[in-house]
């Protein structure tokens, strides 16, 4: 990573495992809530990132993870999402509103639960530790009902920066990750925060895709900002505005939480 342009997500993931996970237990705000993304999906809340985006709607668990949510086992997770998903008869599993690969222990004891159930788990990533790290994706090849979803936060280098406040140079490892999950033949697909880029950086986005895989042209999500009211004021506080939305854009177009 470069220098003083910025915290490095991957000692930042590091740094918040210590506070997030205890032993094979990561910290969690809840353990099953409806959500309509996909046709209906079942989410946990977990506890803590590796990105400080000024546009996340997801506060505590991000900005305060010492003082938010409690530890979980993942078979306590598989029972709150298990009871939850079938509930509301969801077979899509998730944890959001933090990265999905903190606590890589934790994840895995729980993907060995989901891979004998009748869900399907979706991995909600910025994709910057399996870009870093190639055993990740390696990994995961080795589960069926896991499918990763990787979360591209803005159009270039510089907007990464600007909204996350991060090395600039870490944008690129969502592109690797991407690559590293379908060179492992993992089930993924890439979705890319728009609201502050123009139709030009989000043209550029989809040839570097295209670049990795032209195949993933087809899943690319856009997703836009929720402008909840701490959202609102964070935004403001960094002079950052959102956008109306961009013309050029993939045919699938889904809005989504974070
Ligand atoms: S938007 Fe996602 S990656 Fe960014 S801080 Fe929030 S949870 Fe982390």
């Amino acid at each position: 990573m470069s220098k003083n342009k910025g915290y490095d997500p991957i000692a930042l993931s590091e740094k918040t495992e210590r506070i997030v996970v205890d032993g094979n237990r990561r910290k969690y705000v809840q353990l099953g809530r409806p959500l309509r993304f996909y046709g209906g999906t079942t989410s946990a809340t977990e506890v803590g990132c590796n990105l400080r985006c000024k546009f996340c709607f997801s506060d505590q668990p991000v900005w305060n993870p010492k003082n938010t949510g409690r530890f979980y086992s993942p078979q306590e997770v598989f029972d709150g999402l298990t009871a939850s998903a079938r509930k509301y008869g969801h077979t899509l599993i998730s944890a959001s509103a933090s990265e999905g690969t903190i606590g890589l222990d934790h994840l895995f004891e729980l993907l060995d639960l989901v891979e004998n159930s009748e869900f399907i788990y979706i991995l909600e990533t910025n994709g910057l530790n399996i870009g870093a790290d190639p055993s990740i994706a390696k990994r995961l090849s080795g589960y069926e009902r896991v499918h990763v979803r990787v979360s591209i936060k803005g159009a270039s280098e510089e907007e990464f920066h600007k909204l996350t406040g991060a090395d600039p140079e870490a944008y690129d490892l969502a592109y690797k990750a991407l690559s590293l999950l379908i060179e492992q033949g993992v089930s993924c697909n890439a979705c890319l925060m728009a609201s502050f880029s123009d139709a030009d950086g989000v043209e550029k986005v989809r040839r570097r895709l295209a670049g990795v895989a032209p195949g993933i042209l087809k899943s690319l999500e856009i997703e836009r900002i929720k402008q909840f009211p701490k959202v609102r004021s964070r935004l403001q506080k960094y002079g950052l505005k959102a956008n109306k939305g961009v013309s050029c854009v993939s045919p699938e177009i889904i809005a989504t939480d974070a």
